[in-house]
């Protein structure tokens, strides 16, 4: 039997019909950009996030990108990242000329860790990036404190997210902005590139809405950076058939990964948090093994697909090293990126393919089970 990390196919099939449809209805309207599909998306995402606002963008790190910029941050500003999380956070930051200044994350829960936060802060720090990684909310309540503290703008990256909530109340709806990816493998996932920027702030949203388009609050006046960040409205018109669905994804993703919890927990390895007040929403389900490396090559002999999200920490990849803003240490990100293993995880998979993975992890870790 072969378990792929992740089934695409599996997970479009019920909804061949309705997708093939919506579209149809765009190649007869075609009005194929920020069309009619975007605006209502948009509600309907605000909606679902329980926020006034969500502009639809062309990608996860435009999201990012266009957030910064709509607080006007810019050169010379400093914006705080964990250390461990996939590039696109810091490269956002990159965008828009600023700096992106590493922190380490928690041992426990692998997102940025709240009692490094303040000694990263300088004069130049204008805003943070805390990252809901692999479903799990980042710590908001004292990332909160800080910010207000220390007069700092919060941006979440919510790209691996959506549905996630932190006592009570939705990712996306937890700081000044947030950042959707709908990147095909996400919870909600376009069939092409898509994202989102959420907030509560009118202003905000008003500016990432001409930050997308050309730079343009009134038709033909580029009065902002001229970028081109819009969002497709086929792939709106696609994500708008999935949103219904998303919580009963969510849902299924939370159920697999309790059973890989329970199967795995008389094995050495080290399975993921869920803190009492968050819904972890099971992006991909990572856990930590001593070889990690042996463990994967023994998982692909016995055909199950792993992946490591990410090998190699931020501040470590070259781009960051090159250019000076990649000094560390941050030994729990690199710890980490030397341990992790990301486990089949998909709405579809059944109990019976998690209970064949976690066997096969059992009788190698496990000789005497
Ligand atoms: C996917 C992802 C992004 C970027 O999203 P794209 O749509 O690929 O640009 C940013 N941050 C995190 C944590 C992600 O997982």
């Amino acid at each position: 039997m072969n378990i792929p990390l992740i089934d695409l196919k599996a997970h479009h099939q019920a909804l061949h019909a309705e997708i093939t449809s919506a579209i149809q209805n765009i190649l007869e309207r075609t009005d194929f950009i920020l069309g009619q599909d975007v605006a209502k998306f948009e509600e309907e995402f605000a909606a679902f996030c329980g926020t006034k606002y969500a502009v639809g963008v062309s990608s996860g790190v435009a999201a990012l990108e266009l957030s910064l910029l709509a607080f006007g941050i810019g050169p010379g500003d400093e914006v705080l990242v964990p250390a461990h999380t996939f590039t696109a956070t810091a490269a956002a930051v990159s965008f828009t000329g600023a700096k992106p200044v590493f922190v380490d994350v928690d041992p426990v829960t692998w997102t940025l860790d709240v009692t490094k936060l303040e000694e990263a802060i300088t004069p130049s720090t204008k805003a943070m990036i805390p990252v809901h990684l692999y479903g799990l909310p980042a710590d908001m309540d004292p990332i909160r404190a800080i910010a207000k503290k220390h007069n700092l703008i919060i941006v979440e990256d919510a790209c691996q997210g959506h549905g996630a909530t932190y006592k009570g109340t939705r990712t996306g709806n937890l700081g000044d902005a947030a950042a959707f990816s709908f990147y095909p493998t996400k919870n909600l996932g376009a069939c092409g590139d898509a994202g989102m920027v959420t907030t509560n702030d009118e202003k905000v949203a008003e500016a990432v809405r001409a930050l997308r388009n050309c730079g343009q609050r009134v038709k033909n006046v580029h009065e902002l950076p001229p970028f081109n960040h819009r969002m497709d409205s086929m792939q709106a018109a696609i994500l708008r058939v999935k949103l219904p669905h998303l919580d009963d994804w969510l849902e299924s993703r939370r159920s697999l990964a309790g059973l890989y919890n329970q199967l795995l927990a008389d094995t050495p390895v080290v399975t993921p948090v869920e803190p009492h007040g968050y819904r972890h929403i099971y992006h991909l389900y990572v856990i930590r093994a001593q070889d990690r490396d042996g463990l994967q090559a023994m998982l692909k002999e016995n055909g199950i697909g792993t992946a490591i999200h990410y090998p190699i920490p931020v501040h470590q990849q070259p781009f960051y090293m090159k250019n000076g803003q990649g000094q560390g240490p941050y030994p729990v990100a690199e710890k980490i990126c030397s341990e992790i293993l990301s486990l089949p995880m998909y709405p579809e998979l059944t109990e019976e393919q998690v209970e064949v993975v976690a066997s096969t992890i059992t009788r190698v870790l496990v000789p005497t089970a």
